[in-house]
């Protein structure tokens, strides 16, 4: 990657200020008052974590707006998560005395489907279109694929899905998509299908958002000065994770006169396997000829040991700009590291410490957990759960993406567009009324012969078939009309209740938390509107913009009144159901520790984190290390992103074996535990001795913590019976090295050909052996069945 050019870095010296010095700007040390007090031109914070970028960004915006450079609505801001979307409203709240709500607050895809509903007809697309999340659209592929007889073996849909999703990052419709064999070639000719079905049945993917809007910006013209007359100044936070299509729309809406502030930290992209392309700072540097560039090298977040230990990681990689970053926080305590025998043992300790540090006064929120993969949660959920420790999880689309309430979203969604076939056939069955897959098929067909929708086609199907789907059909037109005049809630509760999902739930066995989630949806719905200010009066399928748009009025100025009544409180509400990452396990303003993935916590900072899981093949993950360098590296950014949330106490924690895809496999320490110094480590259940390397605080005391945390009977007592299991857990893979295998053994399978043994497990007639085979992957086999061959 380039090093920044020749551009003059601050030096805090040198500055002199001419500003007025406002209560905004009193505690910025130097570099961060030039930052946020530079003039009206591009400019780029290179920084790394915890050193004020965000701050920074915030108190620009709040300054610009306190002396009266622009209005707030002239500006548009850009962040990576809704978390953070959410919290940089609030602190601007916390600056400002008046209202914030005219800034454009929110990441790329929320922005651009907050222009598309404005402008839903310049951009192609009917009033009411839905969103599919990821899976939704998985099963919208699968339905056309399945359609025109495509086999399932041969096109993964999942690999069609990868290929759509990355030509739209590259901003490729499908006659621009590179044609070079025939394999590529239908996958094209699969994409053009997946898009008419998508346009068809009034639907967008999350890729389609961006590139749409792209597309709207770049080929309408008015719309397109609209927008950037409007947008004085642009900010964007977490400027290293910004994709090529997204720095090309970004491009078109700055246009000549916008103003863009960008803030990144080259160290922490961990997006490039989804197309971020951390070339976009230099390109920005380059392209909008940015004179100013400013590097913050101080931290206030973390202690010096934490800060120590990111520094040491990340300067393993070889990609970097360079930064430096110092703290004046003292060492703090040291990183503690456990070392469990299994992912059971690994949660209960977790779920201990954290009822210790609950006890001792620290609010649950400041605790997180971190791990690298999702499927490590529900592990630790569960402990936490039966500890009765409220926890909410962060990441993903959790309540959203339940069962049941995917179901009563459905409903919805048919409501508002009775062309969205994916939310039909989820729901035209459930609960059940009769109608088969035969007679679904059969509608499928008249469907695509009639060029309709499923919903429409009913109209053409005869026999049995057509009377449960012509009820089907009045069931969802007498919802429509009964919640034509009702409050979001209401209709949201009215439709769980008349489709029978409740009904169907209470009857099952174990249904009672699915009723409690259908309830918990039309909370969600009362504070949505609370929080997104929808006047009681507003009836969920009223559609406000049309009321507003007078005709006669010029595009200029009915963008200007629609901009900010964009969507129906319906519409909005199912944007939210799936843009919105979920979180609630623990009640709605409730203290809770915050699990979430790695990825999830960017740009957040906790008191103490955990982070979980620290193993090879797992963090760093197995898919980036057997890929490329460059994946590693990937990895090892996302480890110091881990590390630098940490804002006073650090715990890294591995297991000796894991459960995983219903496998247990042993793994080695991650790598990256080894790159940080031991001396700032303290391995707090060693194997069989007790090994403390930074026992002391900076003022060379033991921590209190440490000396009630770990009285030295209860550490002793803890070792004994540790080191017991791990004498079980050994004399165990000894038996299964009496097989004559080892691990790192290379061997030959008759079937799969050559690999490397990864994993023993049992004994005797049930010794298992995990093999990684050179040209079939990991495979588990039972010796006694694959007559494995030792080649060495
Ligand atoms: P990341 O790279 O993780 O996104 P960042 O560079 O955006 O981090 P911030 O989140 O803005 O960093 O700041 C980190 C912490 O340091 C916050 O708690 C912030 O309030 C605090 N902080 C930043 N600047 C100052 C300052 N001048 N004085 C006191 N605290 C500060
Ligand atoms: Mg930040």
């Amino acid at each position: 990657m380039p090093v920044p050019g020749n551009i003059p870095i601050y030096n805090r010296k040198l500055i002199i200020f001419d500003v007025a010095m406002s209560d905004l700007l009193i505690n910025l040390n130097s570099e961060q008052l030039t930052a946020v007090t530079l003039p009206d031109e591009p400019a780029l914070i290179l920084a790394g974590a915890g050193s004020g970028k965000t701050r920074v960004l915030t108190t620009r915006i709040a300054w610009l707006i306190e002396q009266g450079k622009v209005s707030p609505m002239g500006i548009l801001a850009l962040t990576f998560t809704n978390k953070a979307a959410k919290e940089l409203q609030i602190r601007l709240g916390t600056m400002l005395s008046i209202s914030t709500r005219a800034i454009w607050i929110g990441t790329f895809h929320g922005l651009c489907n907050r222009m598309l509903r404005t402008h839903f007809r310049d951009a192609g697309l009917p009033e009411g279109f839905q969103i599919l999340d990821k899976s939704d659209q998985l099963s919208a592929i699968k339905r056309m694929m399945k359609g025109v007889n495509i086999d399932e073996e041969k096109y993964l849909p999942k690999n069609l899905q990868n290929f759509i999703n990355s030509a739209k990052e590259q901003g490729l419709r499908p006659n621009e998509v590179d044609v070079n064999n025939a394999f590529n070639k239908k996958l094209v000719e699969l994409y053009l299908r997946y898009q008419d079905q998508c346009l068809r049945e009034g639907v967008v993917d999350f890729g389609e958002l961006l590139l749409r809007c792209f597309e709207l910006l770049k080929h309408n013209e008015p719309l397109r000065i609209h927008y950037q007359s409007r947008f004085r100044h642009i900010f964007v936070d977490e400027f290293q994770d910004t994709n090529k299509l997204q720095y090309a729309w970004l491009k078109l809406l700055v246009g000549s006169r916008g103003v863009v502030f960008a803030v990144g930290d080259d160290d922490q992209s961990i997006y490039g396997f989804r197309g971020a392309n951390v070339g976009n700072m230099s390109d920005f540097e380059r392209e909008f000829c940015v004179q100013h560039l400013i590097k913050l090298e101080k931290n206030y977040r973390s202690h010096g040991n934490i800060l120590d230990a990111a520094n040491a990681l990340i300067s393993n990689n070889a990609n970097r700009l360079g930064k430096n970053l110092r703290t004046d926080a003292g060492h703090g305590e040291p990183i503690r590291v456990f070392e469990a025998l299994t992912d059971l043992q690994e949660a209960s300790w977790l779920v201990d410490e954290i009822k210790l540090l609950i006890d001792q006064g620290l609010s649950r929120q400041e605790i997180a957990i971190l791990y690298r993969s999702n499927v490590q949660s529900r592990v630790m959920e569960h402990a936490l759960v039966g500890a009765g420790i409220p926890y909410r999880v962060y990441g993903g689309l959790r309540f959203f993406e339940r069962q049941e309430v995917k179901h009563a979203l459905a409903y919805l969604r048919l409501i508002q567009n009775q062309n969205d076939d994916t939310a039909f056939t989820r729901i035209v069955n459930f609960p059940t009324r009769g109608i088969g897959l035969r007679s679904l098929e059969l509608l499928a067909d008249a469907a695509s012969l009639y060029q309709c929708s499923m919903y429409a086609a009913i109209a053409y199907m005869k026999g049995k078939a057509s009377t449960n789907l012509g009820a089907f059909v009045k069931m969802i037109e007498k919802m429509c009309f009964e919640i034509e005049n009702m409050t979001l809630p209401d209709a949201v509760r009215y439709v769980i209740e008349s489709s029978g999902l409740i009904a169907h739930y209470q009857m099952e066995k174990e249904g009672h938390e699915r009723v409690e989630n259908l309830h918990e949806l039309v909370h969600a719905a009362m504070v949505f509107v609370a929080e997104e200010g929808y006047g009681r009066d507003e009836s969920a399928r009223s559609f406000v913009l049309d009321a507003r748009v007078t005709p006669g009025m010029s595009l200029v100025e009915r963008v200007t009144d629609a901009d900010d009544v964009d969507m129906t409180p319906m519409a909005g509400f199912l944007s939210h159901a799936s843009l919105e990452a979920g979180d609630n396990q623990a009640e709605a303003g409730q203290d809770a520790v915050q699990l979430m993935t790695v990825h999830a916590s960017k740009g957040l900072e906790f008191s103490t984190v955990f982070i979980a899981g620290l193993e090879e093949g797992l963090f760093p993950h197995e898919n980036s290390t057997s890929e490329s360098p460059d994946g590693l590296e990937e990895e090892r950014r996302l480890m110091y992103v881990a590390i630098t949330r940490a804002k006073a106490r650090l715990y890294l924690s591995f297991t000796q074996s894991r459960m995983l895809h219903g496998q247990t496999r042993f793994n080695l320490k991650s790598r990256f535990l080894k790159e940080i110094p031991e001396t700032l480590l303290k391995f707090i259940m060693p194997r069989g001795q007790a090994v403390s390397h930074r026992f002391f605080s900076s003022t060379g005391n033991r921590s209190d913590w440490d000396r009630d945390r770990f009285s030295r009977s209860k550490v002793l007592s803890h070792e004994v019976s540790t080191a017991m299991k791990i004498d079980q857990n050994l004399a165990e893979r000894s038996r299964a090295a009496d097989t004559g295998f080892k691990i790192g053994q290379s061997v030959f399978h008759a079937k799969f050909g050559q690999g490397k043994i990864i994993a023993l497990e049992g004994s005797g007639s049930e010794a298992r052996v995990q093999v990684r085979f050179y040209r079939h992957g990991m495979k588990w086999l039972a010796l006694a069945v694959a007559k494995l061959q030792a080649i060495d």
